[in-house]
């Protein structure tokens, strides 16, 4: 199925999840829910997208042996045409939003793409695991669902080796196992946009140190009894676009997931307590390559809408020939270039893995990813270091509809800007980089796909170094006993 956006708003406002924000219960429709509209609006467009005939050669065309249509996200790339045309649906669904949408469909889609072509893998642990990814993948496919997830434990305690006590149950853990499921207690982090979507993917969290009861795959619908999302604060202050160009229409919301003697039924888990294959299933089915060749799509949307913006405030208040200015805007082109050119290596370099998809190719793609985590936060200062007081001068739209109207077009109009085309681009520049939305837009940025300490570290340990190591000793003529 390849479902329209009014269908998914349709569904959306038929979910009754535990969802609590503000210390209440959120009740009613989402879609007209003061919080959850902006975003759910916004997705609602992707959808629409997939309907839209300018783009029909990327969005239609797959289908079920029956002749059921389903979306790109959810299609096993086969070759790398495939993977290049489902990278280019990607980015039109990016530009939707300038990349601001973090978790738009397709990101959790590609995951369970991966995970359901790769079903034989879990088979390693139990045939009947191999079943429910397969049927997981099989019914997201014919319905276009879309999922949020969780893949850490809470932050209460990371010194190496920390479990809770039994008694004191913090991270999620199997508490009990019946003929009908597994019963799940505990909490995990940080579920952006959870309690909004149709399902959930909870995988394994704890890298090599996981044992036992901690060791769980599956997926669930988001209204399980006893699963609760936990919102934060919301950070779309109005519904303003002049106000909050971004926050008022992307925020995604994250919240902590509660599993309350939650019971995940057999057919619903694919992963458990197989130290072997939740090590490996991460590499083997391609999971990890699928979901950063999809943020590395949508990184390069965002940086060229950065681009774009910087070189608007300069123009704007005509900056453009003072030296360092183009040396911060030209730091922007080369991030770009360098991101565009890690995702086409990605490309050409990539293989055909063990189930038949063609899998993108992980290093370039980890460089990309890596890299961008410290390139965000420098994006962000030129942002601020081009504009000055220019992001602070940024009066509202019920400013501008009030008798100061006058002064504030007199006063805020730029060299090729009038006051209201001024502001709205210093507000959008605000939003981007210094508003509570801008801010956890700079948070995730840097921590979306893990720590960077320990990207970095799990980089350096598999990279492999030692013909370089080589080299320099053939260089320098080293044999025992000689000078
Ligand atoms: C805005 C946002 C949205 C997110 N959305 C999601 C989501 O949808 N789903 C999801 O599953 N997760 C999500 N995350 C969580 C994200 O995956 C984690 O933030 C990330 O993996 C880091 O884990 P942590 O936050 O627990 O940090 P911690 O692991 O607690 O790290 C805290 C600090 O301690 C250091 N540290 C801790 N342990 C070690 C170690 N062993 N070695 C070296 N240094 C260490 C870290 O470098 C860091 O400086 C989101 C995070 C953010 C910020």
């Amino acid at each position: 199925m390849l479902i329209n956006g009014s269908q998914f708003l349709d569904r959306v406002d038929q979910l009754h999840h535990n969802i609590w924000l503000n210390g209440e219960v959120v009740n009613g429709p989402l879609s007209t829910h003061s919080v959850f509209k902006g975003i759910l609006n916004s997705k609602s467009k992707l959808y629409d997208l997939q309907h839209d005939d300018e783009h029909k050669e990327l969005f239609k065309g797959y289908s079920e042996p029956n002749g059921e249509e389903y979306s790109f996200s959810f299609h096993q790339p086969k070759s790398k045409e495939e993977l290049v045309r489902r990278g280019k649906a990607t980015t039109i669904w990016a530009r939707d939003s300038l990349g601001m949408m973090g978790r738009s469909p397709d990101y959790i889609n590609s995951a369970i793409m991966c995970l359901g072509s790769g079903a034989e893998f879990f088979s390693n642990g139990g045939k009947e695991f191999g079943t429910s990814i397969n049927s997981v993948y099989n019914h997201a496919k014919r319905n276009d669902l879309s999922f949020t997830h969780t893949f850490i434990n809470p932050q209460v305690n990371r010194s190496l080796l920390h479990y809770e006590t039994d008694e004191n149950i913090i991270a999620a853990k199997v508490i009990d196992e019946t003929d009908k499921g597994i019963i799940i207690k505990g909490a995990r982090l940080l579920a952006t946009q959870g309690g909004i979507t149709d399902e959930i993917l909870v995988l394994p969290s704890g890298g090599n140190y996981i044992e036992g009861e901690y060791i769980y795959g599956f997926v669930i619908p988001s209204d399980t009894k006893g699963l609760k999302f936990l919102c934060r604060e919301a950070f779309n202050y109005s519904d303003s676009s002049f106000d909050h160009p971004l926050a008022s229409r992307y925020e995604e919301t994250d919240s902590v997931v509660v599993f309350d003697h939650v019971l995940v039924p057999w057919n619903r888990v694919f992963l458990y307590k197989n130290h072997q294959v939740a090590m490996n299933f991460i590499n083997e089915t391609g999971m990890y390559h699928y979901l950063q060749y999809q943020a590395v799509c949508r990184q390069i949307v965002k940086t060229e809408c950065i681009l774009g913006l910087a070189e608007k405030i300069v123009d704007i208040i005509q900056i453009q020939q003072y030296q360092h200015i183009q040396d911060k805007v030209n730091e922007i082109i080369i991030g770009l270039e360098i991101m565009k050119s890690l995702k086409v290596a990605s490309e050409v370099q990539g293989t055909v893995n063990n189930y038949g998809t063609y899998t993108p190719s992980i290093q370039p793609l980890s460089t990309a990813v890596q890299y961008y985590t410290k390139f965000y936060p420098r994006l962000m200062e030129i942002i601020q270091l081009l504009s000055s007081s220019g992001i602070i001068s940024i009066p509202t739209e019920k400013d501008f509809q009030s008798e100061i109207r006058d002064d504030l077009n007199q006063y805020l109009q730029g060299a090729n800007a009038d006051a209201v085309e001024r502001v709205k681009t210093f507000r959008l520049a605000w939003d981007l980089s210094m508003s509570a939305f801008g801010s956890r837009q700079t948070q995730f940025e840097r921590f979306f796909f893990g720590d960077p300490v320990r990207l970095a570290m799990g980089s350096y340990n598999h990279y492999d170094k030692q013909p370089f190591v080589k080299d320099i000793s053939q260089f320098l003529n080293l044999e025992k006993g000689k000078l």
